[in-house]
């Protein structure tokens, strides 16, 4: 009767959404996703009238249908709630002519809180109904606002511990400083020697051993994810589409049934994954504008067709987009490959051996819905500083990316009249050197946090307080390994042998 997940390598393999959310990643390395996408069931006027949370129950109802209603809306009152600090939760903020869908105004002023604000209450939720008796260990890689996302969102959450791994030199000072000075007896955090992906590799085989999964059954542990890859976390993702589109109703800047585009700074695919899926349940989405940065192994496999990512990996100045495995591009794969697990199973094996795959014709012509491009280095600073010039609206690296392929977009198409959406994923305030360096060179010798008071000055805007926490706070994590280490540092942390 109910909605159930099935893993895209294997459909034998079945679960509640409950349980999904508990395992986060399926047994043979797949990834769950929703047998069939579910449709909206309400129209935009009603949608017009109703608050952030109201919005997010009527969303995730529909794929989390295994929680009861009470379970639900608990879940969305713990999470969206003062830590964000606007009621709006995620406002539309219109520049330029184009709408950015401000989705940093939580704890750690970055996209991610979106998600990770409600997947701890969820996860607990889901452990009751199963009758979990293990603790639940959170193992994620972070390219850096993942990681402070989950350890705040799980931080003294009882019955929960997280380890969280990032790329020791691939993250902003920050953004580092955010999560090495977290709280909580129940956190660890673990700089790498390595990339993102080696992280992410690591943590995907701790999850994949199976000898390791015996041991902490043992001791009364069971590894969970944070990760994008949990349909707990791209399900949340969801709402904010759906509510950003009824706000550009409600404000009269479209009207009913008027298709929008949606232009998203892309690494992992989760979040434009999740806009996605709201074209599919019936939200009138256009194109979805995939943007790259100079990581830009999206941008050539629209292109193409082939993914490839033998190629240098780019640091770049979004360092949360410098990804060249984006884990949920396999939800899309599955579903143009005619939700046929085989196949889709077939070109991970490749991507795994060969680092590439080539998808057929057929599965080409599904991917109409997207526009890929990517912006350089020199074109995502020009982007934040023409805006700013013309507007005062200062905005960080990520959306940045974004916003210079939206005008791509235009430029190419000549589709200037769809309205647009622009995910702004993070507050400048996040990457602050990268910003100001931007709009000027005259910054170097400024410290970062002069730098953030500079940025409250020129913006018009104050200091958020996720930054002013962190300007005194006490370093408590000081773990770094190298990346074959990781499974023995989980195991100490744990006091598993
Ligand atoms: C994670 C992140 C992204 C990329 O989102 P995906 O869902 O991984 O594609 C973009 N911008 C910021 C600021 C992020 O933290």
């Amino acid at each position: 009767m109910g909605l159930m997940y099935v893993s895209t390598r294997n459909a034998e393999e079945k679960a509640t959404a409950s349980q999904a959310i508990l395992k986060g990643l399926a047994g043979d390395g797949g990834l769950y996703v929703p047998e069939c996408l579910p449709t909206l069931d309400r129209d935009v006027e009603e949608l017009a009238q109703m608050t952030y949370q109201e919005t997010a129950f009527e969303v995730m109802k529909l794929f989390l249908d295994d929680f009861t209603e009470e379970e639900l809306k608990k879940c969305i009152a713990a999470a969206y709630d003062s830590k964000f600090d606007t009621e709006e939760i995620a406002p539309v903020v219109s520049a330029d002519g184009a709408y950015y869908l401000e989705l940093f105004h939580g704890a750690t002023i970055a996209f991610k809180d979106m998600a990770l604000s409600i997947l701890p209450h969820l996860m607990t939720a889901a452990a009751k109904k199963n009758e979990v008796k293990n603790e639940i260990v959170i193992l994620t890689a972070t390219s850096g606002d993942t990681g402070k996302a989950a350890l705040a969102g799980f931080a003294d959450v009882k019955g929960t511990k997280i380890i969280v791994f990032y790329p020791k030199n691939g993250v902003s000072p920050i953004q580092e400083k955010q999560m090495v000075t977290q709280k909580g007896e129940n956190t660890f955090v673990v700089g790498i020697h390595g990339n993102f992906d080696e992280a992410q590799t690591g943590v995907k085989k701790i999850f994949a051993d199976k000898e390791l999964g015996k041991r902490m059954e043992q001791s009364g542990y069971q590894f969970s994810s944070a990760n994008s890859i949990n349909i707990g976390r791209l399900v949340p993702q969801i709402v904010y589409y759906v509510y950003a589109y009824a706000k550009l109703y409600a404000n009269g800047v479209i009207t009913k049934g008027e298709k929008i585009n949606v232009a998203v700074p892309t690494g992992n695919f989760g979040n434009i994954l999740a806009a996605f899926y709201a074209k599919n349940m019936g939200l009138p989405i256009a194109k979805l504008i995939c943007a790259s940065n100079e990581n830009r192994v999206l941008y050539d496999f629209f292109a193409t067709g082939v993914y490839d990512r033998n190629r240098e990996f780019m640091l770049t100045s979004s360092p949360s987009m410098d990804i060249l495995i984006s884990s949920n591009l396999e939800r899309l794969i599955y579903r143009i490959a005619g939700n046929d697990s085989k196949m889709n199973a077939e070109f991970m094996r490749a991507l795994t051996a060969n680092g590439k795959y080539e998808i057929t014709e057929e599965m080409r012509q599904q991917l109409t819905d997207f526009y890929g491009n990517y912006a350089s280095e020199e074109e995502t600073s020009e982007a934040i500083r023409s805006l700013y010039q013309s507007t005062g609206y200062v905005i960080d690296t990520h959306t940045a990316v974004a916003s210079a392929v939206y005008h791509k977009y235009c430029k190419d198409t000549l589709d200037t009249e769809t309205k647009t959406v622009i995910a702004s994923t993070a507050s400048p305030f996040k990457f602050t050197r990268s910003v100001m360096n931007a709009i000027d060179n005259g910054y170097d010798t400024m410290t970062d946090f002069e730098l953030v008071d500079e940025l409250a000055r020129i913006g018009a805007v104050a200091v958020p307080n996720a930054i002013e926490e962190i300007r005194t706070a006490e370093v408590c994590h000081k773990t770094v390994c190298g990346a074959e280490e990781m499974q023995e540092v989980v195991k100490g942390f744990l006091g598993v042998v």
